[in-house]
């Protein structure tokens, strides 16, 4: 098979790609680069190795132990976060932090430090992992941990695979009572007044997250803001995912279709208060598998940056900007992040406020709108998601992460990815 990013923007496909299920293996001796492939669900090409060689982790897929008393969790780098809730939710166990799929592995979440709705509480995915094992082309083998080559710690974790292998890892789990979660909903009418409900909602709430309309005359959106739910109230799990079994010969998202669909989701009738299954609420684009054909051959892009909120204006612009090209988005996804610290020296998130939206695939007019978005991201001082980009420039990487420098003696000699050789 061919292994692809999550956007199936065409690129060339790696020359070798190895299945790799044992962590006590060393890596192998290759002519060119290598890099560990998770579950493939980055969109953009941080996981990819075009002509050179993709080691396939999901063959390290075993638990190694677990601490019932404090949560804390041993397991192979390929193991899926699927697989985790499959076993723990049951037990009273949750992830401590989750994106916005739960098909990524555990060194995927770690190498590109991901996060979640409760990113003001949380932080990113990083803040919850003890330790891991780091494997390097030249056999080496360090256990990290904050404590323990903490310098390799902070490296890895937002590092883009770039450091070596994570062969294991520990991760700290949180308990819930129940699978359920109650989730306030609550449509806005313009960013004043979700920043107003932002606010309010994160002093008190444990998740919050607002789906905007990029698309309507004025930015408009619907609210939501969730916690676990214990004992009483039990929501309905999801039945199996629907499937997209192939890929169209054309992209089924246009404007048409754009506007049709945020139109009828923003007007659906909206009870204040839900009890919903967690997967719902955390995954709903896991309900369709394969989602990501609907954009056709071409694929998609998603954009997503992140700004200071004392330059948040900036979001008027971006938004504005999007309107004026007549390319939009569905599925645009508005939240703040908070102050708890990054560990990782690339690690995305900072406190501000982040937008992700997906784009198809139009070529040149695609890219153009991008140069003009990075333009404004970079005049507030933000950054974008590398896990998510496919085009940003070496330049605007490089200004845009301060800590890069730090970070460059730790890349192995012998990884390196169609992103890294693209920004650095
Ligand atoms: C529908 C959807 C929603 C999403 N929502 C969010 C969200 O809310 N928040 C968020 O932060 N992200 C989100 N993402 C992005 C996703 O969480 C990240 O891209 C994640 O890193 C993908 O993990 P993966 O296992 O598929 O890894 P891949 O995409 O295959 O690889 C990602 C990177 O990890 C490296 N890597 C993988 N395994 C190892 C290993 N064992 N050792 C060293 N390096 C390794 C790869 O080299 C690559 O650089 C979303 C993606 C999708 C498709």
């Amino acid at each position: 098979m061919t292994l692809r990013s999550w956007g199936q923007l065409p690129a060339q496909p790696a020359a070798d790609e190895r299945w790799w299920g044992d962590r006590s293996a060393a890596l192998p001796s290759v002519d060119g680069s290598m890099l560990a492939y998770g579950n493939g669900r980055s969109y953009g090409d941080v996981g990819l190795n075009s002509g050179a060689t993709l080691l396939h982790t999901r063959g390290l897929d075993r638990l190694i132990a677990f601490d019932e008393q404090s949560g804390v969790l041993a397991c192979e780098a390929g193991v899926l976060l699927d697989e985790i809730l499959a076993i723990f939710v049951p037990r009273g166990w949750f992830l401590p932090v989750t994106p916005g799929t739960r098909f990524v592995t555990i060194g995927g979440a770690i190498a590109n430090d991901v996060h979640s709705k409760n990113h003001h509480r949380a932080g990113s995915f990083g803040c919850h992992v003890r330790r891991f094992e780091l494997l390097r082309s030249d056999g080496c083998r360090r256990l990290c941990s904050p404590d323990e080559n903490a310098e390799w710690f902070t490296a890895t974790i937002g590092g883009l695979g770039l450091t070596g292998l994570i062969t294991w890892a520990e991760i700290r789990l949180r308990r819930i009572d129940g699978v359920s979660m109650a989730v306030s909903n609550t449509r806005f009418d313009g960013l004043d007044e979700f920043f107003a409900l932002n606010t309010a909602a994160e002093a008190s709430h444990e998740y919050t997250v607002a789906w905007i309309d990029c698309l309507a005359s004025r930015p408009r959106g619907i609210f939501m803001a969730g916690d676990h739910l214990g004992g009483g109230e039990l929501a309905v799990a999801p039945g199996k995912p629907l499937s997209l079994p192939l890929t169209p010969p054309f992209s089924l998202i246009n404007g048409l279709s754009l506007r049709a669909f945020n139109q009828a989701y923003y007007h659906r009738p909206l009870p204040a208060r839900t009890v919903t299954h967690y997967a719902p609420f955390f995954y709903p684009l896991d309900g369709i598998a394969r989602w990501n054909r609907l954009y056709g051959p071409r694929g998609f892009y998603q954009y997503q940056f992140v700004v200071p909120l004392a330059a948040r204006v900036a979001l008027v612009d971006i938004l504005a900007s999007i309107a004026a090209s007549e390319q939009g988005s569905f599925l645009a996804v508005l939240k703040t992040f908070g102050d708890v610290p990054s560990p990782g020296l690339l690690s995305f998130p900072m406190p501000g406020v982040t937008l992700a939206l997906d784009f198809p695939n139009r070529s040149a007019p695609t890219l153009a709108l991008f140069e003009r978005l990075d333009a404004i991201v970079a005049a507030a001082g933000g950054r974008l998601y590398a896990a998510k980009d496919t085009r940003m420039s070496g330049e605007f990487f490089q200004r845009s992460n301060p800590r890069l420098s730090e970070f460059l003696p730790f890349i192995d000699p012998k990884f390196s990815s169609n992103f890294s050789r693209r920004v650095l």
